[in-house]
């Protein structure tokens, strides 16, 4: 098991448009001290890239080179990933995995605010209604470390913070 210096890490996964960003972002380095790595991002900034996929419209991520890129920072600990896969990194990154989940009719609004149409639309709410990421998540990770979080209402972002907050606090507390 590798050190974690700088805390625990945490994934946070699921359909695009649960909340992960929201989540990640407001519980970054301010409130927890935790580094907030999107996986989207770092792939964009460092084209971490195989590839273009004719069907979606996007680049395909290069995980080998996504995994070698972000290898050191996650072995000292204290991260917090967002990603809408989780079934590539290695098991041993992720102390804790929390799967985001929406009420389909609240997530189509927002994939739609987004501006997805079509295919790309409907794929994501089938996605979300199969629970798509939460058996990947509970296929790739040991399944008492991975948990569901309601995110459909404000309140339940707030819950969310609240809880995922205090359970790194107790994790602190147990890892002196
Ligand atoms: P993701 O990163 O999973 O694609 P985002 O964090 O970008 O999702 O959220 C998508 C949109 O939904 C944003 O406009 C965000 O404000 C909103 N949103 C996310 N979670 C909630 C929630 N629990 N309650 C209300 N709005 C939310
Ligand atoms: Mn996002």
């Amino acid at each position: 098991m590798s050190s974690r210096t700088h805390g625990p890490n945490i994934l946070l996964t699921g359909t695009p448009g649960t909340g992960k960003t929201t989540l990640g972002t407001e519980l970054g380095p301010q409130r927890t001290g935790l580094n907030y790595i999107n996986i989207g991002d770092v792939a964009k900034e460092e084209e971490l890239y195989d590839g273009y996929d004719a069907e979606y419209h996007c680049p395909v991520l290069d995980e080998d080179r996504v995994i070698d890129e972000l290898e050191e920072a996650i072995s000292n600990g204290g991260n917090v990933v967002d990603y809408h896969s989780c079934e590539f990194f290695p098991e041993r990154w992720f102390d804790i995995v929390f799967v985001l989940r929406t009420d389909n009719s609240v997530l189509y609004k927002r994939l739609e605010e987004r501006g997805y149409t079509g295919k790309k639309l409907s794929d994501n709410i089938e996605c979300e209604i199969f629970q798509t990421l939460l058996d990947e998540a509970r296929e790739s990770y040991k399944p008492e470390i991975v948990h569901e979080l309601q995110s459909s209402t404000p309140d339940q972002m707030e819950e969310n913070l609240e809880n995922i907050a205090n359970w790194i606090d107790q994790w602190k507390a147990s890892h002196p």
